[in-house]
């Protein structure tokens, strides 16, 4: 069971509570992914992650607690998880269907789940 901290990453959210208004948008189809108060902070690892994957290719991956117009388009694996003991399902935008990153469940961990997003593919929208 692994138990992350979401008091710290509340209290990082109200100091940096200027850039609440940050959306992130699919950089294909614009749609509304998430918002910047979204972004999750894995405690001592951080909320922006560079990561390799089996084949060789590096991404770079914010994570977000909750997401929206997104769909799973895999089953849940546990082989060559970044974040172990989450098992990592492949998601798509739900409009544009382009990969956008991994959706991570592990349902006796808190949170249950969380989302990793490939930062190439998303663009920020401020709202003033
Ligand atoms: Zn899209």
């Amino acid at each position: 069971m692994v138990l992350f901290d979401l008091s710290l990453s509340g209290s990082e959210k109200i100091k940096e509570d200027n850039q609440s208004d940050w959306h992130y948008l699919c950089y294909r189809c614009k749609s509304h992914i998430a918002s910047y108060r979204d972004i999750f902070n894995i405690p001592g690892k951080g909320s922006t992650h560079y990561l390799r994957n089996t084949f060789g290719l590096n991404f770079h991956v914010i994570t977000f607690i909750n997401c929206q117009n997104l769909l799973n388009v895999s089953s849940p694996f546990e082989e060559y998880s970044w974040f172990l003991p989450y098992s990592w399902i492949v998601t798509n935008c739900r409009y544009c269907q382009d990969h956008l990153g991994w959706r991570f469940v592990h349902e006796k961990s808190q949170p249950a789940e969380f989302f990793g997003l490939i930062q190439d593919k998303l663009i920020i929208d401020y709202r003033e």
